[in-house]
């Protein structure tokens, strides 16, 4: 089972072949592990997340989407009406649980229905359109965590709100597209479809329901169920059974009105104006009933799972602002996995993120020059020069080791003598050279000689 290999390969006790099972509750000597499917990111992670944080942050930027923080706890309800309550997110896969207080939330699954509550909230119809939003965040589904798919992943997500002209679709793709391209990810494809709108989407349900009907013994149990509730979604089933029965379906894009064809025919022009590949996939719906006319996703091909992963995805919700409570006002969006994106970014082998190495090196000997120390490290960075240092260690070799371990060009160092006298070695890691300064000036030389470097 895939799922089970992957914990054994993350976990110290199996590389020492032990068993990887959590030991039963042994009292207040209980050692405590994550929850199922959530995970730390640990330190040597991070230079990997920080990296996509700094893409996302620099093309929002670019493109002029404003950063929002959205709870991580809403109302149940919100999902419900804003995912939809048969969507696998709301039925299946949200946590939820009530306040002491006895209100119901839940964890938020997605981000895109909270950034619509925001929008309505805080008035911002008022402002001018497209109302242009990003978020970074956790997101929660319970879900079978298996490589790749966790209970807490993290997505950012861009939403224009307000604009209903396909030009928006194709800038938001080109955005996501910059993304990857910052980050380094090749060979990112990308599916895109149309699934209607109001007006041409029920007589295709009829349609597509009718022919399904036909065939409802050779569909999965899952599917048998989405027949009455969700027909749309059978188009997305992953089982083999299904996609044989809807490889003959009725497909959404034969059976668009006319304002949806325009909006799809001019989307796919745009995209051929800045020269984006793209592939018509005729049966892409996406999860989630708030989507309208365009939706589309991105893959990349995995060589470790040797399958297309997804990346991320979105489209157009030009209903989803009324039905929070809004007025009609038509909006795209997308989100994105940052966990598939840094496991992609290690699978392409993208250098990650590579925090600025440490000018200075304070070294110390004696507590008097470890007080000092103190002082002395506090003016460096109020300087703004990167120092480094390791004050629980009284051992000058093993000091000056760790300077050079860190690449610091310059190490300052003092001893008893140099605290008394108000004054430090600096030393020149380079040419090996030393010379002693007094305190006033160490700002102004570790300056001089930083610039040179
Ligand atoms: P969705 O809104 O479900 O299309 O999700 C957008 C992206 O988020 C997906 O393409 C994945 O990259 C990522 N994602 C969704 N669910 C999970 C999960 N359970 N674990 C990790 N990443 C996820």
């Amino acid at each position: 089972m895939a799922r089970k290999k992957t914990a054994l390969k993350k976990s110290g006790a199996a590389k020492k072949g032990k068993t990887a099972k959590p030991k039963k509750s042994t009292g207040s000597r209980k050692k405590f592990q994550t929850v199922r499917g959530m995970r730390d990111i640990l330190p040597q992670e991070q230079p990997y997340w920080q990296r996509v944080r700094k893409a996302v942050e620099k093309v929002a930027n670019d493109y002029g989407y404003q950063r929002i923080d959205l709870p991580l706890v809403e109302y149940r309800q919100l999902f419900e009406r804003g995912a939809g309550a048969t969507t696998d997110i709301v039925e299946k896969e949200i946590f939820k649980f009530k306040t002491r207080g006895g209100d119901d939330v839940a964890l938020r699954p997605e981000g895109t229905p909270s950034a619509v509550r925001a929008y309505l909230q805080h008035g911002m119809q008022t402002l001018p359109k497209p109302v242009k939003l990003f978020y970074i965040g956790p997101m929660y589904r319970f879900d079978r965590p298996q490589e790749g798919r966790y209970r807490e992943f993290f997505q950012f997500g861009f939403e224009a709100i307000g604009e209903g002209d396909s030009i928006l679709d194709a800038q938001i793709i080109q955005l996501a597209l910059r993304i990857f391209h910052v980050l380094k990810i090749k060979k990112v494809s990308l599916q895109i479809n149309s699934i209607g709108c109001k007006e041409c989407r029920p007589s295709y349900n009829k349609l597509l329901v009718s022919y399904l009907k036909n065939c409802r013994s050779s569909l999965c149990m899952n599917c048998k169920q989405r027949l009455k509730k969700n027909p749309l979604r059978i188009l997305d089933c992953k089982e083999e059974k299904c996609a044989r029965v809807i490889k003959q379906a009725p497909q959404t894009i034969d059976h668009l009105c006319d304002d949806c064809k325009n909006h799809f025919t001019s989307l796919l022009e745009c995209l051929d104006e800045i020269q984006v590949p793209y592939v018509l996939n005729s049966y892409l719906v996406r999860g989630l009933d708030y989507y309208s006319r365009t939706v589309f996703e991105f893959f990349v091909e995995s060589k470790e799972t040797q399958s297309q992963a997804a990346l991320g995805g979105g489209g157009r919700y030009d209903y989803l602002v009324k039905l929070l409570g809004g007025s009609d006002t038509p909006a795209v969006g997308f989100a994105m996995g940052m966990d598939r994106l840094v496991a992609q970014m290690k699978e392409q082998k993208v250098e990650a993120f590579e925090p600025p190495t440490p000018r200075v090196y304070l070294a110390q000997l004696g507590d008097l020059a470890k007080k000092k120390s103190l002082r002395i490290f506090d003016e460096l960075e109020r300087s703004g020069i990167q120092v480094a240092e390791s004050f629980g260690r009284g051992n000058l070799r093993s000091q000056l080791k760790q300077a050079d371990r860190l690449k610091a060009p310059i190490v300052l160092i003092i001893g008893q003598r140099e605290a008394l006298d108000e004054t430090v070695i600096l030393k020149d890691m380079a040419s090996g050279s030393q010379e002693v300064i007094t305190f006033a000036k160490i700002v102004k030389e570790v300056k001089k000689r930083v610039k040179r470097l």
